[in-house]
């Protein structure tokens, strides 16, 4: 991220961005900021309470009316996320930005002692779901001036370490996703695709991950939004195919 960075008040306009977890951490946070920086969110989680917690936030503060898409990524139909896209279109009309945030963390154990149901159920949501979104969405994407679709990684989506199991996994296939994505759609000037990993960042995840840690020795999600606002402002249009830290 260029070191002199600074997102202008209206630096997303005009722009209809979907956030995926956007209920929660720093999905939650990515989207009352691009909202606060003119954006129209799409706010996509399970938790229809915090869902409108979120939307309400945004209209107090004046942004641009958001929608909010209550929606279970762990769901195996393909065609629920068609329908996901069809909604979309029909509401909003276009798509600018893609925050593919959503994930969870599955248990913290060796692979040898990993159930395959919670393996099954990380990389549904991590990963699958995510494929998913990508290929209904694409249509939509390519039809926008200027569209950035950004992954979520990890440090253990980098190199791999003991007893992060799935979750490690599913951050290392979405890093492929993004180099994949990216590649093919290298030769369309209008789409650029890349990943962020936060790092250690004080959520309800980070949390559960490190228990005995003092939560407040992490940034808050509000602390990180410049990278993220940063790969929605249209300065970043010449970057794809990287992976950046937050941090
Ligand atoms: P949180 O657990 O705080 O939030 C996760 C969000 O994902 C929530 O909004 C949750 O929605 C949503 N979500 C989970 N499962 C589903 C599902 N089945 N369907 C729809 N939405 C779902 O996580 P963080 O904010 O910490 O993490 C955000 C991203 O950053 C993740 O990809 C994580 O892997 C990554 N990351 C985080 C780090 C950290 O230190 N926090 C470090 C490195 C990476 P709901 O509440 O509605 O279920």
């Amino acid at each position: 991220i260029p070191q002199d960075y600074q997102p202008a008040a209206n630096a997303l306009q005009g722009k209809t961005i979907l956030v995926t977890g956007a209920s929660d951490g720093i999905g939650r946070s990515a989207a009352l900021s691009f909202a606060a920086h003119g954006a129209t969110v799409i706010l996509l989680g399970r938790d229809v309470k915090k869902l409108e917690e979120v939307y309400d936030l945004i209209e107090a503060a004046g942004g641009p009316q958001p929608a909010a898409i209550p929606f279970d990524l762990s769901q195996d139909n393909e065609e629920a996320f068609i329908e996901l896209a069809r909604v979309i279109e029909a509401q909003l009309g276009k798509l600018d930005g893609l925050l593919l945030n959503a994930s969870i963390l599955g248990q913290r154990r060796a692979l040898e002692q990993s159930a395959w149901n919670d393996w099954r159920d990380v990389l549904q949501v991590n990963v699958h779901s995510q494929f998913l979104t990508v290929k209904s969405l694409m249509p939509l994407l390519r039809e926008a001036p200027k569209a950035s679709v950004v992954f979520t990684s990890s440090g253990v989506g980098r190199t791999g370490r003991a007893y992060w199991g799935a979750y490690a996994v599913s951050k290392f296939a979405t890093e492929g996703m993004m180099q994949v994505l990216a590649s093919e759609t290298e030769n369309t000037s209008n789409i650029r695709v890349n990943c962020i990993n936060p790092g250690a960042t004080n959520t309800a995840m980070r949390r559960a991950a490190y228990p005995a840690e003092e939560p407040s020795s992490n940034p808050s999600p509000q602390d990180i939004m410049r990278s993220y606002l940063y790969l929605m402002d249209d300065c970043s249009e010449d970057k794809t195919g990287y992976s950046f830290n937050a941090q």
